[in-house]
């Protein structure tokens, strides 16, 4: 893109205030792009917003992205703000991990209101925008508990694993129109919500399950956002890429098994 003549193109990033969203934020400014973060959390959301120090190029918008009617006004005041919208990601989540018996119908329902409705009517809402300036791009993140089954993720894990399918259904719909849109599906990344729902025990579990033996970082997660939304991912379109260490690649890589295998060769 050439930014002497073109304006700097807009991400809408939602679940903004914090974790994965804001650092998704981050990049998209430290890359030339102009910034609308969205979210529930007013509190996080304002003082996040203003230490990213670039009020020319950021937009704090306070709203549920599972409420249409919110999440109509709310785009249309970011394009009313900035004159268009290139990029949307989907990255507003809750998460309640239960026991099937102990999911109430109102977790479940909340569960899929923010990870799935909101995924839905934030792009039904975005894509006119797009389509004016000729389309865009849309990353959906979804998790490793849309690709693999788990005990407590009913909600949660159902919740991704339809993100997934929206994904693709989005891009054969939106892709004859111009509009790319794939998911990432992170493994574990240190931010506010795992410190809510791992343990220590959860933690040492994930570090022997995981072939690179670490979380990922909020860092990683953006890069690869920002790949997709680039012209350098510009023929990628309804694809789920796992940012995970390789957690989904394992399948049954047992790690007592991987343990041996990581072991130097013996020399005869
Ligand atoms: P987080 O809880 O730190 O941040 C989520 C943000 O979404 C919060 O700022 C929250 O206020 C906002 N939000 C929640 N409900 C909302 C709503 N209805 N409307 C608008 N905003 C809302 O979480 P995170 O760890 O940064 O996760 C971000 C995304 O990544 C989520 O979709 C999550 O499911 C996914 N993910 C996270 C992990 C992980 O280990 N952290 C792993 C896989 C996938």
């Amino acid at each position: 893109m050439n930014t002497s003549t073109s304006p700097s193109p807009v991400a809408v990033v939602t679940g903004g205030a914090r974790g994965i969203g804001l650092e998704i934020g981050r990049w998209f400014l430290a890359h030339g792009w102009r910034v609308a973060l969205i979210d529930i959390d007013r509190e996080t959301l304002e003082p996040a917003a203003a230490a990213l120090d670039r009020p020319d190029a950021v937009l704090a918008l306070h709203r549920d992205v599972s409420d249409p009617e919110a999440v109509r006004t709310g785009i249309d005041a970011v394009a009313s703000h900035f004159g268009r919208i290139d990029a949307l990601v989907n990255n507003a989540g809750i998460a309640v991990f239960k026991p099937i018996g102990e999911t109430s119908f109102e977790e479940w329902r909340s569960v899929l209101g923010v990870n799935l409705d909101g995924a839905f009517l934030c792009t039904q809402a975005c894509a006119p925008v797009m389509l004016r300036t000729g389309g865009g791009a849309v990353v959906n993140i979804a998790s490793i508990s849309g690709l693999r089954a788990s005990t407590l993720r009913v909600a949660y894990g159902t919740s991704k694993a339809a993100l997934i399918h929206l994904t693709k259904q989005q891009a054969v719909e939106l892709g004859n129109a111009g509009i790319r849109v794939n998911a990432i599906a992170p493994g574990p990344v240190e931010t506010e919500m795992a410190k809510l729902v791992h343990s220590v025990a959860i933690r040492s579990d994930y570090y022997d399950t995981i072939p690179l033996g670490r979380y990922g970082t909020t860092e990683e997660m953006a890069a690869t956002v920002g790949f997709l939304c680039s012209p350098a991912a510009s023929f990628i379109n309804g694809q789920v890429i796992a940012v995970d260490g390789g957690f989904d690649a394992a399948g049954v890589g047992l790690p007592t098994l991987r343990r041996r295998a990581g072991q130097a060769p013996k020399e005869d």
